[in-house]
This record gives C-alpha cells, sequence and structure tokens, in this order.
C-alpha cells in the first residue's frame, strides 16, 4: 500500500475551473480508496493517487496537444509541470482515479482487467472539447494484479510517438501530451525468457475524451450487474454521444441507435488502419474504444513489406489473431461482444445484430472510397475488382514495402502516356525504392510491370492530369510513418540518454504527407539489420 499522504497540489499551471470529471461526478465509485489489488464490484472506477517517483524530467511534448489544453512551453519547461506529468504532484482540480473494466483477451473472457498502471487526472471542459488527462506508469492501482504498475521507457516512447504520429496522418486516435523519465528504473523481462532487465521508467500523459472501453461496459453484464450498466452507458450518451436522439433519456432506441454508432465509427478507425499499414497487435476488447479512438499502443507494428498475416505481437505469434489482415474480422467480433455486454439493456437481438451487419456495409464503403483515393481514381467501381485483386497479388508475390509502393505510384506517368508503349524499364523506375534488387527477378518484374500497364490505363480512362491524381493519392498515401525501426532507433538513443531523436521523429511525423525532403531517410524502407531485430519486426507485450 501506498502511504497515504495526498500528493501537493499546484494551482498556476492549469486553469481548475476547466475540471468538470464528470466520470467521477456521475458514476458510481469503489468506497476504498486505497490501492490493494481487489475484485471492485459495482463501481465504474476507484479513486487513487499517482504515486511519486524518484526525478521527474520531462523528455518530450506535443506541441499541438499542449495548444489544445492551453498549457504554455514556459508551463510545460517548469518543474512543477514534469511533477505533474509524471505524477508527483496535482493540479488544483484534479480528482485523479483508476476505471473498473473488463475484457476478451485472445478471445476470451478475461474478468476484472481495469486501470492496472493507467490513471487519469481529470477532465478538461473548454473551447477544444473535452480532454481526460491520464498518466500511464503511474503506479500501482486496485487493479494492477500482480503487476508494478509502471511502464518503461521502450514502450512510453512508442505509445508517445505513435499516438501524435496517427493524429498527423488523420486516424482517429487518443493523443498524447507528454513522455517524462521517472528517475526510476523498472524491471522487465522483454523476452519472457527469465532474463530480467533493469530498465528506464518513463509516464506518458495521454489524452482524449474518454477512455471508456468496450470491456467497461462487459465487465457489468458478466457480473449480471444492469443497474451500473445501465449508469454507465446513460452517462456514455449524455456526456459522449450528445447528438443521438434521446441521449438525455434513453429509451432501447437510442442504445441501438449508439450501438450503431459504435460499429460506424470502428469501420471508420480500421479502415484508416488498413489505409496507413497499422496493426494494432492486441485488439481485446479492453483495448477497444467506444469512441471508434485507435486506444492503447502496446505491441503494435507497421507493415514494411505488405504482408496480410503479418503480426507484431510475439505473444499472437501462433494464432495470428491480431494480423493486419484479420483486423477488420477482429474489430467485428469484438463489436458482437459489445453487443452482448448492452443486450441486457436492448432485449432485441436482431436489432443488435443489424448494427453489427451495418458494420460491414460501413467497412466496405470506407475501404471502397480510400482504395480509389490510394489509387488516384475518381471513383472505384465494380470492374476494379480483378485489378485489386491483382494488386495484392503484386504486393504479396515480391517482398514490397506498402507505404512506397503507394507514393510512388503516384509518380507513373498516366495523361501522356501511351500505357502499350511505356518500356517496363520506364514503368518499373518509379518503384524501384519500394524493392529489394537482387528479388527483383525477371518472373517478378514482369507480373509488376503487367499490373502496372493496367493501373496506367484504367487512371487514363478518368481523363485527369497527373497533378491532380498525385495530389489525391498523395493525401491518402503518407510518405512518412513510424516505421518500427525508427521508433527503435530513437529508443536505443533514448536509453543511451540522447532524447533527440524522438522530437526529431515527432517533427517529421506531423507532416506525413509532406516530402520533406530534409528527412528523405527517414522515407526508406527498413535496412537489412533491422529485418530480425526485436522492437523492429516483432514486438514484446512487455512494456
Ligand atoms: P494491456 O495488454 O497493456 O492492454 O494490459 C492488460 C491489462 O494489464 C490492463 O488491465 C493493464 O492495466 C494491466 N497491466 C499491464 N501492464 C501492467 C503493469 N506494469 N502494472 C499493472 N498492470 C498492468
Ligand atoms: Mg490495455
Amino acid at each position: 500500500m501506498k502511504p497515504s499522504a495526498p500528493l501537493p497540489r499546484h494551482s498556476d499551471l492549469f486553469d481548475a475551473s476547466l475540471f468538470e470529471n464528470s466520470f467521477v461526478r456521475d458514476l458510481p465509485a469503489d468506497p476504498e480508496t486505497n490501492d490493494t489489488r481487489r475484485q471492485v464490484m459495482s463501481a465504474c472506477y476507484s479513486k487513487v493517487e499517482p504515486t511519486p517517483v524518484a526525478s521527474p524530467r520531462l523528455l518530450a511534448y506535443s506541441r499541438e496537444m499542449a495548444e489544445i489544453l492551453g498549457l504554455s512551453a514556459e508551463a510545460l519547461g517548469s518543474q512543477a509541470m514534469a511533477d505533474i506529468l509524471a505524477g508527483n504532484a496535482l493540479a488544483e482540480g484534479m480528482d485523479p482515479y483508476a476505471m473498473c473494466y473488463g475484457g476478451h483477451q485472445f478471445g476470451h473472457w478475461a474478468g476484472q482487467l481495469g486501470d492496472g498502471r493507467a490513471i487519469s487526472l481529470g477532465e478538461m471542459v473548454g473551447d477544444s472539447g473535452r480532454w481526460e488527462l491520464q498518466l500511464k506508469g503511474a503506479g500501482p492501482t486496485p487493479y494492477s494484479r500482480g503487476a508494478d504498475g509502471r511502464a518503461v521507457l521502450r514502450s512510453s516512447v512508442r505509445e508517445f510517438l505513435c499516438s501524435e504520429a496517427m493524429f498527423h496522418l488523420g486516424v482517429p486516435t487518443t493523443r498524447a501530451l507528454s513522455l517524462c523519465l521517472t528517475g526510476d528504473r523498472v524491471v522487465r523481462d522483454m523476452f519472457y525468457d527469465g532474463r530480467p532487465e533493469q530498465e528506464l521508467g518513463a509516464v506518458v500523459c495521454r489524452v482524449a475524451p474518454s477512455f471508456l472501453r468496450f470491456g467497461s461496459y462487459e465487465i457489468f453484464t458478466f457480473r449480471r450487474d444492469v443497474d451500473t450498466l445501465k449508469t454507465l452507458l446513460d452517462y456514455t450518451l449524455r456526456v459522449h454521444f450528445p447528438d443521438i436522439e434521446g441521449a438525455e433519456s434513453p429509451t432501447v432506441h437510442t442504445y441501438v441507435e449508439w450501438f450503431r454508432e459504435v460499429c460506424r465509427r470502428t469501420a471508420r478507425m480500421v479502415a484508416h488502419w488498413q489505409r496507413v499499414g497499422f496493426v494494432h497487435g492486441v485488439m481485446n476488447t479492453d483495448n477497444m474504444s467506444v469512441l471508434g479512438l485507435t486506444i492503447d499502443y502496446g505491441p503494435y507494428g507497421w507493415l514494411d513489406n505488405y504482408d496480410p498475416d503479418w503480426t507484431p505481437n510475439t505473444t499472437d505469434a501462433q494464432g495470428r489473431r491480431y494480423r493486419y489482415g484479420y483486423q477488420p474480422h477482429i474489430a467485428q467480433w469484438n463489436l458482437a461482444r459489445l453487443a452482448e455486454a448492452v443486450l441486457p439493456l436492448v432485449n432485441d437481438v436482431k436489432a443488435l445484430e443489424q448494427g453489427l451487419a451495418d458494420y460491414t456495409e460501413f467497412f466496405a464503403e470506407a475501404t471502397r472510397r480510400m482504395m480509389g483515393d490510394k489509387l488516384g481514381f475518381r471513383e472505384l467501381v465494380e470492374e476494379d475488382r480483378a485489378l485489386l485483386e491483382d494488386l495484392q497479388e503484386v504486393l504479396t508475390g515480391t517482398e514490397t514495402d506498402m507505404t512506397i509502393f503507394y507514393r510512388r505510384l503516384a509518380e507513373i506517368p498516366v495523361e501522356a502516356a501511351d500505357a502499350a508503349e511505356m518500356s517496363a524499364e520506364d514503368l518499373l523506375a518509379p518503384m524501384s525504392a519500394a524493392y529489394y534488387e537482387e528479388q527483383l527477378d525477371a518472373e517478378a518484374g514482369s507480373k509488376i510491370v503487367d499490373w502496372l500497364r493496367r493501373y496506367v490505363l484504367r487512371a487514363q480512362e478518368d481523363g485527369r492530369s497527373d497533378g491532380e491524381r498525385r495530389r489525391q493519392m498523395h493525401a491518402a498515401n503518407p510518405k512518412y510513418v513510424l516505421r518500427n525501426y525508427l521508433a527503435q532507433l530513437a529508443i536505443d538513443r533514448a536509453d543511451e540518454g540522447d532524447p533527440s531523436l524522438i522530437s526529431e521523429l515527432l517533427e517529421v511525423m506531423r507532416r506525413p504527407y509532406d516530402e520533406q525532403p530534409e528527412f528523405e531517410k527517414y522515407a526508406e524502407k527498413r535496412p537489412d539489420w533491422a529485418r530480425s531485430r526485436p522492437g523492429c519486426s516483432m514486438l514484446s507485450c512487455s512494456s
């Protein structure tokens, strides 16, 4: 148990009147307020404060997020702010808590999980909307089970950078305000091989309108606690979905519409993941946001070579449940679990099934638009089906860097070209950066060239200028993504005491669709050394 002395409070960095803290205000609390591990019944959260660390130090922060929250660079540079962002102090108006939730992990109900190392500080409501600030790695809570409530620098750098990179890519996501070192060491067995090592401890302050997950609702249904389920869902509607008809005094119809909205948002989120080549890696229902935001950046990864079967998560290597090509299906499986969770309030299986069917529609429609943009067509039509199917074969037949492939496709001249006349070399030349030269033998090359010829003919049918087509494609196909090996390089350097690459990558990822020639090296495909290095090709859950 932690010492009972409350944390010091600062009054000059945040405007205390902006803290609304609706979650704590409106929902039932665990009557106990210590961090002994326990099953928490009939409550949505437990009041618990962060546990202080040795020496908080701010390593990096997001300018955009700071601006949204009205925090100046000066404020962020202060030691008092580092103290708040690492869990050694609170601001006036904050009311910290850990959320109770459950979840299906790898397809099985896992019971109570909850915020085992995340502590929400409070929700600020202002002109820029509602923003909940949450420290990840802030120390033990009643939900920590056998673990320490802490996070290492390695996983914190990954969460910090990826949250902001995803935001700038236009992918719905939770955000990150800051990354702090704690000055404490944390022991982790990264390879699960019985050889634990000491790593640097860190805390990320992440930010979202809410961190409610599918598992937040599931737990009450599994416990047959329909009263708390209803209280939580009514709260969710009132505070986070005010535009749904009846949100103020929900009926069965309101709940069904809400479920449909979660399906819609989830479909949109996953379509974006597929567009940019993001693989979440651990899509358990406790890691699925009801706001349709990418949440809980753990063993995620980015596709280097296009491979629908790839999963970054070493724990998932056997079943590959969370592989890239299966994410749309798993999202729907998770939505089915959410449907079961709200069934006691809806009592209409058909209506919820309709929501799940709508998910398929939403996803198909989002994908159709997205692929049209990625390929630079006015509109994707039924006749394009074969071209798309063969594209899959082209991308998987030869090791192809997905990001570079789509980006370079925009460089193939279409407007004035006579596709039949274009030489294989002319067609392949803009694409070469996406391939490993030694793998591009005559057979592979001719398949790619065949497809490119068909692509040129199809693009010509739209009758647009190359510039117009390129603009559309460049807005859908990022030049820069947070390649696994780039994040790992930033981690390696930060571990050695030099955090500059974190800031540099953050800078690059702020404009992922721009050419940024000064950062060209960050757009190159994965170097050979990164193919088999942990952190670059496979990620451990240990964090
Ligand atoms: P995750 O796989 O990161 O989504 O975590 C699953 C569950 O384990 C959640 O309830 C987390 O809060 C909890 N958890 C993960 N790491 C830790 C840790 N170091 N200390 C306490 N709880 C943890
Ligand atoms: Mg989680």
